[in-house]
């Protein structure tokens, strides 16, 4: 193996993020073959060199790459940093608790969620271990369709459907849906049903479309990343 950025290495073995990563070696917490290394550009061989943080040797062994579709299930958050709320990724809990019996030797995976949903919106969101794929699927390039299903409050018109499909601006760029579809009554759901198609993925985006047309969301649900369609019997 060609030698690889320190940083790199130690987020690769699940260790911490890469930024993490590089605060620790900027701390002073990590040790290349006994000697304190505060570089993360350092390059170093991971299956040869001896790689220590805080006193704890990194494995060799890499973790193996995990994939989940999650069903977000609403009130929990998608980021780690808050105390107050629960993490999706604390929904993993026991699947990590077991990790060791089930996998003897074998490093843990350092799991996080690809993008975010917000605390209310249920629906499907990627979890992993895997920082390439992370980056690869929602880079802006990739520009992968993401479609959501919100219920909103009262009556839904044809200008309702015109200002959503025009666009609004969201964290400084106007952002406008791919698709944007009133859905057909349903005798058991009362309220109006979108369908909304986006694929820059910013912060509270359908939301706000929603929001700018004067429509009150009620709830949102993402059911599909790019070909990947949430099974249609999951609520
Ligand atoms: N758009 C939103 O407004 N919220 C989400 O959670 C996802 C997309």
């Amino acid at each position: 193996e060609p030698p690889q950025r320190l940083s790199k290495v130690l987020a690769a073995a699940g260790v911490a993020s890469r930024r993490t990563s590089e605060e620790l070696i900027f701390d002073g917490k990590v040790t290349v073959n006994g000697s304190l290394c505060t570089a993360p550009q350092t390059r170093v061989d991971p299956t040869r060199d001896v790689i220590y943080v805080n006193g704890n040797r990194v494995p060799k062994k890499l973790p193996p790459k995990v994939y989940f579709a999650l069903n977000k299930p609403k009130g929990y958050i998608c980021s780690s940093g808050e105390k107050e709320t629960k993490s999706v990724i604390s929904l993993f809990d026991e699947f990590m608790a077991s990790w060791d019996k089930r996998n003897p030797g074998t490093p843990k995976p350092r799991l996080f969620t690809v993008g975010r949903l917000d605390v209310a919106t249920t629906g499907l969101i990627i979890v992993t271990n895997d920082g390439d794929f992370a980056q690869k699927l929602s880079h802006p390039s990739s520009s992968l369709p993401k479609e959501y299903i919100t219920t909103v409050a009262g009556d839904v018109h044809k200008r309702h459907l015109m200002t959503i499909s025009e666009g609004t601006v969201v964290e400084g760029v106007h952002c406008v849906p791919d698709s944007v579809e009133l859905m057909p009554k349903q005798h058991d759901i009362p309220r109006a049903r979108l369908r909304i198609v986006v694929h820059e993925g910013r912060n509270h985006e359908v939301r706000e479309l929603v929001k700018n047309a004067g429509l009150e969301v009620y709830s949102l649900k993402r059911v599909r990343i790019g070909g990947f369609r949430l099974p249609s019997d999951l609520g």
